[in-house]
């Protein structure tokens, strides 16, 4: 490898270059059919995925955002309504909860491996609380047998954000098939990406699934111009869904190059004594859409990246209930501890499937060199 490659946080080109004749041949006979909304690779794609995950049903729609969105509007959740959510996410999760005038209201994350602290769960529900919205943080599934206890006693739903866990398996089952509905993501990084945006819904509730393909078309189901309830427009577009084809058979082979690649980084971090390192955590099935590792020197580990050319990120330096948007809710930094912990600590390194060895040990020299 050359001295001063630059090694990116995600290569979207390398992955495009291995499947481009696919990918090109896929897009162009979407030109060519120009059946650009609800072409038949839409319904080939809701097939597909919902085969995938194990689910019956697939709504494809225009992002996740609006997936979470479709699936708490399907389930009635609006004012005067509480949602349980991770205080450390990508802020989607809880906008989508303000977006139907529900409140969201935040569950501190646990130090092992960052998801949703099931323990503390238990004290933040009340006869407002409807649901939970478990996220499978970085694509590391969250613990589901504690979580699906708490709810099946306490009468909530769960629905689950699979936004970064594509793939991702938990007591050998696939992420997405626990809740009653499960959002899914397609923006171009995750680990099934689009060439743009895409979401969609999986459930294996059938009237649900037909109540969310309702609202995200403008409130019809089957028949043309027959409106039954106030919908909106959501949709995955055919060329997307065409791309997504084609991914999907490579998401088992992706996702196991970014398995391997945390472990070549594992192999050359876990002596190194000021970070913290992502390990293995029984029935989970991580595909690590985000390598985090975490250091109390993180400054200074940006640093060493930066002068060796290698990008970084921080997913995510502030928890929610600090973001602006919710500093109404006058949350004080004792409420969430683990949460502040991990955003003053936690640093994404470079992780995609292309990602070779040599640019694994070129980051790792780069962090344990001084
Ligand atoms: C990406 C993401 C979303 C939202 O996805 P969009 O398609 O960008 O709307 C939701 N939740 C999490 C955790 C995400 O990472």
């Amino acid at each position: 490898m050359r001295q001063n490659e630059n090694i990116p946080l995600v290569d979207l080109k390398a992955q495009y270059l291995t499947i481009r004749n696919e990918i090109d041949n896929a897009i162009e006979s979407c030109i060519y059919d120009t059946n650009f909304i609800k072409g038949k690779p839409v319904s080939d794609f809701e097939k597909n995925f919902s085969g995938y995950i194990g689910v019956d049903n697939c709504v494809s729609c225009g992002n996740g955002t609006d997936a979470m969105e479709l699936i708490l509007k399907a389930l009635e959740i609006g004012p005067g309504d509480e949602v349980l959510v991770p205080a450390l996410t990508w802020i989607a999760t809880a906008e989508a909860v303000s977006n139907v005038g529900a409140e969201p209201v935040f569950i501190d994350i646990n130090l092992n491996d960052y998801t949703i602290d099931s323990e503390k769960i238990e004290e933040k529900i009340c006869d407002r609380t409807k649901a939970i919205i478990p996220v499978h943080l970085y694509g590391c599934p969250c613990d589901m047998d504690t979580i699906t206890e708490i709810a099946k006693r306490k009468g909530l739903y769960i629905i689950e954000d699979c936004a970064q866990a594509h793939g991702a398996e938990y007591s050998g089952k696939k992420v997405g098939s626990f809740g009653i509905a499960s959002a899914f993501s397609f923006f171009p990084s995750k680990n099934l990406g689009a060439f743009g945006d895409g979401g969609a819904v999986v459930s294996n509730d059938t009237e649900l699934a037909d109540k969310i393909r309702m609202l995200a078309n403008h409130g019809q189901l089957k028949i043309r111009h027959c409106h039954q309830i106030i919908g909106r427009n959501s949709r995955l577009d055919t060329i997307q869904a065409a791309i997504l084809n084609v991914k999907l058979n490579h998401l088992d082979a992706w996702n196991q190059k970014r398995i391997e690649a945390s472990i070549h980084y594992k192999t050359r971090l876990n002596d190194f004594k000021s970070i913290e390192i992502p390990q293995p955590v029984k029935n989970k099935m991580h595909v690590f859409h985000i390598y985090a590792i975490r250091s109390n020197v993180r400054e200074r580990l940006i640093e060493k990246l930066n002068s060796s050319n290698i990008s970084s990120g921080i997913h995510y330096p502030k928890p929610l209930p600090f973001l602006e948007a919710y500093s109404y809710k006058h949350h004080n930094l004792i409420d969430f501890p683990n949460a502040v912990k991990i955003s003053n600590e936690i640093l994404s390194l470079p992780i995609y499937p292309e990602i070779t060895d040599l640019q694994i040990d070129a980051v790792c020299k780069a962090i344990v060199n001084n």
